[in-house]
């Protein structure tokens, strides 16, 4: 139960189309993946997913990181996990995206230990719910190829499509997206939008307005990050969508500052910018406390990715809603997990979580992982 062991990949995968949100087009996925190992063998495994124009870190900025932080966890009691996770708080600020990468593979290696789901370490009780809704992201594209797209995802069992929105300055194109995929997927869809801070506040308003009537379920993040008034004179303008911050919303300081300003409905969590489970916690529970709503979401993330935010979703009573499309548009050659993980039920729209300890993940895909670019070993 010490930690042994820290291996280091960098991976990069391929998707089966380039994804384009409000900020810039990805052409595929480059992350780092860590294994922390104790003196039995066990392991656990962790991802840090990195969007420099978003969130500021980098795949080098993570190998940096994690040479800072991976040296501090061996040889320490992998029981003692939370106080391990408190110890990288203090070895170095920032750098979520590597914490998370370190916090889930933690949690996935202790979870192993005792034999649980990292959802139970997490709190949610053993007889509760193993399934949760996701919806699927609709790359910003033209009205027309998103609503093939989204009629092409709710063939294939998505009851929920996330629009990403705020390309161009063009709020007009926004309004004709989402009647192009209101239309295309007939009323019972639930609909969520994603601006990534591409709009002003007067555009905001009134790309708001004018969608409420195809039935909108929210928006995530409408202006720029740092305009927590204007985020505010959304949430409180002559428009009925509730506002989530996403990318407004990383430390729980910052969830503090926007429930004092009462600038939004809720926040959207994610692993990668909280810093891991730990962080995800506390920033949900300043949600709850605030009588908020919270989306567990994440950014451009492979299945293993997916399956951590789906324990998350599952262990937290405050997540109403579901963005765990993780992975989903890797090539399929391009998925980590081989065996085990989370299951997509094409009946329901909802993801299936495994039973299996720590994140159920059985086995990965180690040809896409290659050899470690570094590796920690105890003395
Ligand atoms: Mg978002």
């Amino acid at each position: 139960m010490w930690v042994q062991r820290v291996d280091v990949y960098r991976v990069k995968l391929e998707l089966e189309t380039p994804f384009v949100i409000s900020q810039g087009a990805s052409a595929g996925y480059e992350g780092v993946l860590v294994r922390v190992r104790d003196a039995q063998g066990r392991e656990g495994w962790g991802e840090a997913a990195s969007r420099p124009g978003l969130f500021g870190e980098t795949a080098e900025s993570v190998l940096g990181a994690l040479d800072v932080l991976a040296p501090e966890l061996l040889g320490q009691d992998v029981r003692a996990f939370r106080a391990l996770i408190a110890r990288l708080d203090r070895a170095l600020v920032g750098n979520a995206a590597a914490k998370a990468a370190l916090d889930v593979a933690l949690h996935d290696l202790a979870g192993k230990l005792w034999g649980v789901p990292v959802r139970t370490l997490l709190g949610a009780p053993a007889t509760g719910r193993d399934r949760f809704l996701t919806d699927f992201t609709l790359s910003l594209d033209t009205p027309e190829r998103m609503a093939h797209e989204a009629q092409a995802r709710v063939e294939q069992g998505f009851r929920a499509l996330k629009l990403k929105l705020g390309g161009g300055r063009d709020p007009k194109a926004d309004v004709e997206r989402v009647r192009a995929v209101r239309e295309a997927v007939g009323p019972t869809i639930e609909l969520r939008l994603d601006a990534n801070q591409g709009w002003t506040v007067p555009e905001a308003l009134r790309v708001l307005q004018a969608v409420a009537r195809f039935d909108v379920e929210l928006v995530e993040q409408p202006i720029a990050r740092g305009d927590l008034e204007g985020l505010k004179r959304v949430r409180g303008g002559q428009q009925p969508v509730p506002v989530l911050a996403d990318e407004s919303v990383c430390t729980p300081q910052e969830a503090l500052r926007l429930v004092r300003l009462e600038a939004v409905d809720g926040f959207n969590l994610k692993l990668m910018k909280h810093g891991g489970f730990l962080g995800a916690q506390k920033v949900a529970t300043i949600a709850e406390a605030a009588g908020l709503i919270a989306q567990v979401g994440g950014m451009l993330e492979t299945d293993l990715g997916q399956a951590a935010a789906l324990q998350l979703a599952l262990a937290l009573d405050v997540v109403r809603y579901g963005d765990l499309d993780m992975g989903m548009t890797l090539r399929p050659d391009q998925r980590l997990i081989a065996r085990g993980g989370p299951r997509f039920d094409p009946e329901t729209g909802e993801l299936v979580a495994p039973t299996g300890p720590g994140l159920g993940v059985e086995k990965l895909n180690e040809a896409l992982l290659g050899e470690p670019v570094a590796v920690y070993e105890r003395g």
